[in-house]
């Protein structure tokens, strides 16, 4: 499944579910994907099953998602991981990362 596909099944699960629907509701939205980003980190610490860990990446993942299908809705988030990976990939070893040595 690719993201485009993803926002659809989001989407039908937010109006099945009736979650919060609306633009002004997006920042709600990124708020919820830090929490699970938190609940990620927590289920790391506490050494728990990986599949707890996963679960709480997957719930940042529908959050972010759902967001973007707000957001931008007329965005192809498919044509933009591709064309943002291709950017990340072109720049300088270790871009971004100022505080590491700059030798491979
Ligand atoms: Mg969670």
């Amino acid at each position: 499944m690719q993201l485009e596909e993803m926002k659809k099944e989001i989407e039908t699960l937010v109006i099945t579910k009736g979650f919060y629907n609306n633009p002004e509701d997006i920042p709600k939205k990124l708020l919820f994907a830090f929490i699970e980003l938190g609940e990620a980190s927590d289920a790391w610490k506490k050494g728990l099953p990986e599949e707890k860990f996963a679960e709480e990446i997957i719930d940042v993942i529908f959050y972010l998602l759902d967001a973007s299908r707000l957001a931008c809705p007329n965005t192809n988030m498919d044509e933009t991981f591709k064309k943002k990976l291709e950017k990340n990939l072109n720049r300088p070893y270790q871009y971004g990362e100022g505080h590491r040595t700059n030798t491979p």
